[in-house]
C-alpha cells in the first residue's frame, strides 16, 4: 500500500499478484482482438480463452466444458440459482406450465435450500426469487455458524431442486462440512433413482423425509433423479483449501478473481457438464450459450494465472497464516478487555479473526483501527457502508453484539511483525 499501513482486509479484495498483472498485460493493447472474430487476431485471442479455460479446468480437476467465465462471483452465483429454477423440470401434474409463470401458479414449487450466514449475493438472490414464489429453507447454523449434512438431509423436500451452501464464510470464516453434504445429496439422488427405476413409487410412500410424494402433488415421472444440485460459493474457499470438484463433489461451484489476486469483475461458475442451466444473461452466444457477452480476455487471464498461483502457494501459505492467525487470536483474547471470537476455533479458514468487541461499535472502532494505520472491515465489506447489524452475527446468536463486529483478514504480505502491531491496537482499543 502507498501509506504505510496494515492491510488486513484481504478477505474484501486482494492486490492483483505481479504475475497475474504481467500475465494480463499484453491483452489491453497489444493482444486486444475479440475472441469471437475469425481473423487471426481474434484467433490468438481465443486461444488465449481456449488455454485459460483448460487451466482453471484442470486446478478444478473439471473439463474445460465445464467452466463458465462470468464478471463476478455474484453473477456465478445468480446463475447458479436463478438458472437452476429456470431450467427446473418439473411441472405441475399433467401440466406443462414453465414454473415461474405467474398467471398460471404451478402446483409444484422448485425447493431452495441454503444457510442463514450466506453471502448477500446468495441470501438476496433466495429473497427475491420467494417474491416470485420459489420456497427457501435458510438452515440456522449453531453458535459456531456451522451447520451439518444432518440439518441439510431433514430439510430436502421433494421438490429440492438446489442446495446452495457457502463453503467458507466470508465475516466468520465457519469452514462448511462440503464433501458431507455432497455424499447426503448423492445418496438422496441414486435412491431417487433406483426408485425411478424399480418403479416402486406407484401409491408408495417416499421414505425420504417419510413425506407423501402426493404432498407435492408430483406424479412419478415428475420425480427427477437428478436433482437436488449441490452448488458451494467457494470464493473465501479458494485461497486455503481443497477445491477439487471431485474430491468435494459438488455440481457446481463460485469463484472470484479479485479475491484470489487476481483481477476484480471475472468469476467463474463450474457446472457440471450433466448439470442443466438456462442463461439469465442473453445476448450472444458466448460461454456455451450460458452467459452472453464478448469475453473479458484481459480478466480471463489473469483468473486463470491467479488461480495457478494461488493453488502453488496454497500449503505453504496456508500453514504460515494459520499460525499467524492463531497467534492473533490468542495473544488478542488474552491481554484484550472484553472481547469475543466470532466462529468456530477448529473450522476455521487460515486467514480470518473475528471479534465483538463489547459495549463498542463497529462504526467507532474502524475509524480507530484506520487512525492507527489498520486496514479492517466490520462483518463483510459490502455491508460495511451500512450501519445495520451483521445477520451473521446475529445468526450464531450475539445480536447483543451484531453491531460491535470487527474482521482481520491475512494475507501474503501480512507479518508477524504487521500482527504484533495488530494485536496492541486490539488491546489499546479495548481499555
Ligand atoms: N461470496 C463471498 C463469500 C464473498 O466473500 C464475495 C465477496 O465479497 C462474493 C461472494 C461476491 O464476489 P464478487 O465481488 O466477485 O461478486
Amino acid at each position: 500500500m502507498k501509506n504505510k499501513g496494515i492491510y488486513l482486509d484481504y478477505a474484501a479484495t486482494t492486490p492483483v499478484s505481479e504475475r497475474v498483472f504481467l500475465a494480463m498485460e499484453p491483452y489491453f493493447s497489444k493482444e486486444f482482438a475479440n475472441p469471437s472474430s475469425l481473423h487471426i487476431p481474434g484467433q490468438r485471442a481465443q486461444a488465449a480463452l481456449d488455454e485459460a479455460r483448460q487451466q482453471v479446468a484442470d486446478i478444478l480437476g473439471a473439463s474445460w466444458k465445464e467452466i463458465i467465465f462470468t464478471a463476478s462471483a455474484t453473477e456465478s452465483i445468480n446463475l447458479a440459482i436463478r438458472g437452476t429454477i429456470k431450467a427446473t423440470p418439473i411441472v405441475p401434474p399433467g401440466g406443462t406450465i414453465p414454473v415461474l409463470r405467474h398467471s398460471e401458479r404451478p402446483k409444484v414449487i422448485p425447493h431452495i435450500v441454503t444457510t442463514n450466514i450466506e453471502h448477500s449475493a446468495v441470501l438476496n438472490t433466495c429473497h427475491d426469487l420467494e417474491k416470485e414464489g420459489i420456497e427457501v429453507t435458510y438452515l440456522l447454523v449453531d453458535k459456531e455458524g456451522l451447520i451439518t449434512a444432518k440439518q441439510v438431509k431433514d430439510a430436502l423436500r421433494e421438490n429440492t431442486v438446489l442446495v446452495s451452501i457457502g463453503y467458507v464464510n466470508n465475516e466468520i470464516g465457519t469452514i462448511q462440512p462440503i464433501s458431507d453434504i455432497a455424499n447426503i445429496i448423492r445418496d438422496i439422488r441414486n435412491y431417487k433413482h433406483e426408485v425411478r427405476n424399480s418403479k416402486q413409487i406407484q401409491n408408495s410412500k417416499s421414505k425420504i423425509q417419510n413425506k407423501n410424494i402426493s404432498d407435492f402433488g408430483f406424479r412419478s415421472s415428475d420425480l427427477e433423479s437428478g436433482y437436488p444440485l449441490f452448488h458451494t460459493d467457494a470464493v473465501q474457499a479458494a485461497n486455503y483449501l481443497d477445491i477439487n470438484v471431485q474430491n468435494l463433489g459438488v455440481d457446481m461451484m463460485t469463484l472470484s478473481g479479485h479475491k484470489i489476486y487476481g483481477p476484480k469483475g471475472v468469476g467463474v461458475l463450474y457446472k457440471k457438464d450433466s448439470v442443466i442451466l438456462k442463461p439469465i444473461i442473453i445476448g450472444g452466444g458466448q460461454e456455451r450459450e450460458l452467459r452472453a457477452g464478448t469475453e473479458n480476455i484481459p480478466a480471463i487471464v489473469g483468473f486463470a494465472e491467479a488461480l495457478k498461483e494461488t493453488e502453488e502457494a496454497k500449503k505453504k501459505e496456508m500453514a504460515r497464516l494459520q499460525k499467524l492467525r492463531d497467534f492473533f487470536i490468542d495473544e488478542s483474547l488474552k491481554h484484550a478487555k472484553n472481547i469475543i471470537l466470532n466462529g468456530s476455533r477448529e473450522y476455521r479458514v487460515a486467514n480470518n479473526a473475528s471479534f465483538c468487541f463489547e459495549g463498542k461499535k463497529t462504526e467507532t472502532l474502524i475509524p480507530r483501527l484506520d487512525a492507527a494505520g489498520i486496514y479492517v472491515s466490520g462483518g463483510s465489506a459490502c455491508a460495511s457502508r451500512t450501519l445495520e447489524a451483521s445477520h451473521v452475527i446475529e445468526a450464531i446468536g450475539k445480536k447483543k453484539h451484531a453491531k460491535s463486529a470487527v474482521r482481520f483478514t491475512l494475507g501474503r504480505a501480512t507479518t508477524k511483525k504487521d500482527i504484533e502491531k495488530a494485536i496492541d491496537i486490539v488491546i489499546k482499543l479495548t481499555v
